[in-house]
C-alpha cells in the first residue's frame, strides 16, 4: 500500500538484478527437496535471539558510548575484539579528526545525513507525514537518566579529536575486488544505553560478521563489515570513510597478490534501530506497550539520490530475501531513506537502510518514545522487540548472501 507505485516496476527490476544468484537459490531449493540443504536457510539458522540479545547486552556495558569519550573508545575496542573472536580477523581502523566545525558542516548538506524536504509540510527524506503526532527530541539532562550507576558511566563530557571506527572484512573467493558494505552506528547519545539506538544495527552486524566468518562459509564476492562511529553528529565517521577510501577502490595491492584492501563498492546497507514498532503514537502521546502483529522491517532507499534505480534494486533483493528466509516479521521498502550512514554513501554507491520504522514519517513522528532517551536501555524491551531486529539480522543476511554467493563446504 505504500509504495503501490513501485512495486511493478520494482519487482521488474528485480529480475535483472542478482538473477543469477535468486535463480541459483531456486536450483538449490528444488534440488533440496530431500537430500541437498540451501546453504542460505542453513547460514540464517545460525543467528538466534539469545546470541543478538547477549551482543546488545554486551555493548549496553558502555552505557551510551558518546563519540568523544573513553567509553565509546573502550567499546570500539571491543567491538574489534569481538569480530576477531567470531573469525573476522581482517579487521582495520578508520582514524580521522572530528573537530565542531566539520559537525557543522556534516548536517543537513545536500546528499548528506538528513535527506530533501520535498513540501513545506513534509518530513525529513521528503515523505508526508500522516495521523497522531508525538514529541521528539534529544535529551540532554543527566538527570533524567533515574539510574545513578548508569548516569555516573555517561558522565564524561565529549571533547573534539581524534575518532577511530572498527571493520573487519569478508574476502570473496572469486571476486575478491567487489564487496558489500553492511554497516550499523556504535555511538549514541541521550543518557541511555544506546541499546536500540544503534546498539540493535551494531549487534545485527556483528552478528553476521560473525556467521559469514564460519570457517565453512564462502562467498564470491567480499563483505565488510562497518561500525561507524560519529554518527549522531552528522555521519562524520562515514564520511571519513568515503573521504580517506573512495580512491583505492579495486586496486590490487600491491600489483599481483591478488589483495585489495578496498574492494569496489558495490551496494551500501545501514541499519539503525531495528527493535521497535509498537504503531503510531495514541491521542494522549501514550504508545502500544507492546510490539504491535504488524511489525516490519522497514527497508528505504532515497528517490531523489543518483543511484535511486540501483539502491531500489538492492532493497528489493532484501525485501525479496526477507520473504524466503526471515521467520517472524514482514519487509517493507520505502522511497525516503534519510539522516543515517547511508546517506553520504547515497551519491556514490546504490545505498539503503534498514530500520524498525520509515524514519521521516514514522520515527520523526514520534513513533519510538526511546529515541534518544534515558529509556532506550536493554530492560526496556522484550522479546518481541529483539525478535524484530533478529528479523532484519536474518533478512540482510539471506540479501547479501545471495548477493555475494555463499556457499557452505563440506
Ligand atoms: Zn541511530
Amino acid at each position: 500500500m505504500r509504495v503501490s507505485s513501485l512495486i511493478v516496476t520494482g519487482l521488474t527490476l528485480l529480475t535483472s538484478f542478482g538473477t543469477s544468484a535468486i535463480a541459483q537459490s531456486g536450483r538449490g531449493a528444488s534440488m533440496s527437496a530431500d537430500s541437498v540443504p540451501d546453504p542460505i536457510k542453513t547460514a540464517v539458522a545460525r543467528l538466534d535471539l539469545e546470541r543478538y540479545k547477549a551482543t546488545v547486552k554486551g555493548l549496553t556495558q558502555f552505557g551510551d558510548r558518546r563519540q568523544g569519550t573513553k567509553r565509546n573508545r573502550d567499546a570500539v575496542d571491543w567491538i574489534e575484539a569481538q569480530l576477531k573472536r567470531y573469525g573476522c580477523t581482517n579487521t582495520g581502523r578508520i582514524t580521522y579528526e572530528y573537530r565542531l566545525d566539520t559537525a557543522a558542516r556534516g548536517r543537513g548538506t545536500g546528499g548528506g545525513r538528513a535527506g530533501p524536504r520535498t513540501g513545506p509540510g513534509s518530513a525529513q527524506g521528503g515523505g508526508t507525514p500522516r495521523g497522531i503526532r508525538a514529541r521528539t527530541g534529544v535529551n540532554n539532562d543527566s538527570l533524567a537518566q533515574p539510574d545513578a550507576k548508569l548516569r555516573a558511566l555517561n558522565s564524561e563530557a565529549s571533547v573534539p579529536g581524534q575518532r577511530q571506527e572498527v571493520y573487519c572484512t569478508k574476502v570473496g573467493t572469486t571476486h575478491p575486488d567487489e564487496m558489500y558494505i553492511v554497516g550499523g552506528h556504535m555511538d549514541g547519545i541521550g543518557w541511555g544505553e544506546a541499546a536500540n539506538d544503534d546498539g540493535s544495527g551494531t549487534a545485527l552486524v556483528m552478528e553476521l560478521a560473525r556467521v559469514f566468518s564460519s570457517p565453512d562459509i564462502q562467498t564470491e564476492r567480499s563483505i565488510r563489515f562497518v561500525l561507524w562511529n560519529n554518527e549522531e553528529t552528522g555521519t562524520n565517521g562515514a564520511r571519513a570513510y568515503i573521504q580517506q577510501r573512495q580512491t583505492l577502490q579495486g586496486k590490487e595491492q600491491p600489483a599481483g597478490s591478488g589483495k585489495y584492501p578496498e574492494p569496489k563498492w558495490l551496494g551500501m546497507i545501514q541499519h539503525d534501530m531495528m527493535m521497535f514498532d509498537h504503531g503510531m503514537p495514541h491521542e494522549d502521546g501514550t504508545l502500544n506497550k507492546e510490539q504491535r502483529h504488524e511489525a516490519d522491517v522497514n527497508i528505504e532507499f532515497q528517490v531523489a539520490s543518483k543511484f535511486a534505480a540501483d539502491a531500489q534494486k538492492l532493497a528489493w533483493a532484501l525485501a525479496t530475501a526477507n520473504e524466503k528466509y526471515a521467520t517472524d516479521y514482514p519487509a517493507s521498502v520505502g522511497q525516503h531513506m534519510t539522516n543515517t550512514d547511508s546517506g553520504p554513501f547515497q551519491d556514490v554507491v546504490p545505498a539503503i537502510s534498514l530500520r524498525e520504522n520509515e524514519r521521516g514519517v514514522q520515527i520523526g513522528n514520534g513513533w519510538d518514545p526511546h529515541w534518544h532517551q534515558p529509556t532506550d536501555v536493554f530492560a526496556t524491551f522484550t522479546d518481541k522487540d529483539f525478535r524484530l531486529g533478529l528479523n532484519a539480522a536474518q533478512t540482510t543476511l539471506a540479501g547479501v548472501a545471495m548477493l555475494t554467493g555463499l556457499s557452505i563446504k563440506k
